[in-house]
């Protein structure tokens, strides 16, 4: 890092402690930056760097509710306004028994980043739960929404801020938070919650949007190495939203998927993955993967095994932060593993991303990588602004083109600033470039 940038980086770790992903997150943008301060000491001076990594509001709030059985429960629900210099806050908001502060703010100072990246009118910012929704029925996680939307709707709102899914939280739970939402207010205003059901507001493609656009960003990656997916052997991990659509795209690009995981372990299938039956199991039973090796005769379950230990030539960690570890990077390179993109948010450890930069694996990281979700979340807005909505091919066409020119900006200004094909500093140069010009136009505030 840095030797200006150092003491910036002690002092943010010092007024966040024990914020571990946080610090990680901060630490890998903050790396990037040493160029771009040495050529705009304005940046400096105004303190943007201090400024950005300091959220412009954080929310924390109570959500009791009650389960079937009439037992009462307390969780935490928070928000985090990090930056709004280039448009309202947008981000997503994460049901999951780990969500705290710290994983609330590293993915919200990520997001500032991604949504820069995008070229869309949109803020970062992120929020969530520690509620952990699996075993529980659809009412008692009904309820919990309900709850959580009784605080939350104070603080958002289209031009105010706009959440979204992440993990544990998809199409069915907002809805329910946007009933609640609608029914507070007196307002059908769709525009601010994105990712929304069909029926009501929500977007063709936004469904499949992080999944597909993780797939677009590594055929982009792969053509800048004169090379394509097609006939590529590709390992993902999780097997949520990002990770189904990741699979179906790649295949159709041409690709074998012959693993996928859960937290209870991955399925191996070496005549490739077969998309019908795992959304069956994940999307429609919500079982666990295993089931889909039950039915599967060409599948094997692995239960508590790494997903990466199965070769490849393109991975995609589609699951949780820091699920692929230095071990896992060793053991890709040495199966000839070429190409990654983080379809997760940071999923990938920074000994592990040392690991691929210095094999000369192409990698992509999770804040431009998996920026087609929430671009396509834009667009959603974008056609609730209008009234209107638009036809899945040329939703899928505009994610397209937005994935290609995050691709491009984060390669030119990687070859601009003297690391080229490292697409970890163009995106965080990049990002940040457009966030500080904002930045400095609004003065001191
Ligand atoms: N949670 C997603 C992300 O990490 C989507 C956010 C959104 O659509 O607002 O980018």
């Amino acid at each position: 890092m840095d030797e200006k940038l150092e003491p910036i980086f002690d002092d943010i770790v010092r007024r966040n402690p024990g914020e571990q992903e946080f610090h990680q997150a901060v630490r890998e943008v903050l790396e990037s930056l040493g160029p771009v301060i040495a050529k705009h000491p304005e940046y400096a001076e105004r303190k943007i760097i201090q400024r950005i990594s300091e959220p412009e509001r954080q929310i924390i709030f109570r959500v009791p509710w009650q389960d079937d059985s009439g037992e009462v429960h307390i969780n935490r629900g928070m928000r985090v306004g990090f930056n709004s210099a280039l448009g309202p806050y947008k981000g997503g908001l994460r049901f999951h028994p780990s969500v705290n502060l710290g994983i609330v703010k590293f993915l919200g100072f990520e997001q500032i980043f991604k949504n820069a990246l995008t070229g869309m009118p949109i803020g970062g910012g992120k929020g969530g739960a520690n509620f952990d929704p699996k075993g529980r029925s659809d009412d008692e996680i009904m309820r919990f929404c309900q709850s959580f939307m009784l605080e939350l709707y104070r603080h958002i709102g289209e031009y105010t801020d706009i959440p979204a899914g992440d993990i544990g939280v998809g199409s069915r739970e907002l809805g329910w938070l946007f009933g609640q939402y609608k029914r507070i207010t007196n307002r059908y205003e769709s525009a601010t919650l994105t990712g929304k059901g069909l029926e009501w507001g929500g977007a063709l493609v936004r469904r499949e949007a992080t999944g597909y656009g993780t797939v677009f960003f590594v055929e982009e990656m792969l053509a800048a190495r004169g090379t394509s997916l097609d006939g590529r052997t590709v390992v993902v991990s999780g097997s949520g939203n990002v990770a189904i659509y990741a699979i179906q795209k790649a295949v159709a690009r041409g690709a074998k998927v012959v693993a996928c995981s859960d937290s209870s372990g991955f399925v191996h299938d070496p005549d490739g993955i077969e998309f019908e039956l795992l959304t069956q199991v994940k999307e429609v039973e919500r079982a666990r993967i295993s089931a889909y090796a039950e039915r599967r005769p060409s599948a094997r379950f692995v239960p508590q095994g790494v997903v990466w230990d199965i070769p490849c030539h393109v991975a995609l960690p589609c699951a949780t932060q820091n699920e692929l570890t230095r071990r896992d990077a060793i053991t890709l390179v040495e199966n000839g593993c070429i190409a990654v993109a983080e379809g997760a948010n940071m999923p990938t450890t920074p000994d592990a991303v040392r690991v691929f930069e210095e094999a000369g694996v192409a990698f992509g990281p999770g804040k431009a990588a998996n920026a087609g979700g929430v671009a396509t979340s834009a667009l959603e807005m974008q056609q609730n602004a209008s009234r209107d909505s638009w036809s899945f091919e040329f939703t899928e066409g505009r994610l397209a083109e937005i994935m290609k020119s995050i691709h491009d900006v984060c390669h030119e200004t990687a070859d601009k600033y003297g690391a080229p094909g490292n697409l970890v500093r163009g995106a965080n140069i990049a990002g940040f470039e457009r966030v500080a010009r904002a930045m400095v136009a609004f003065g001191l505030v």
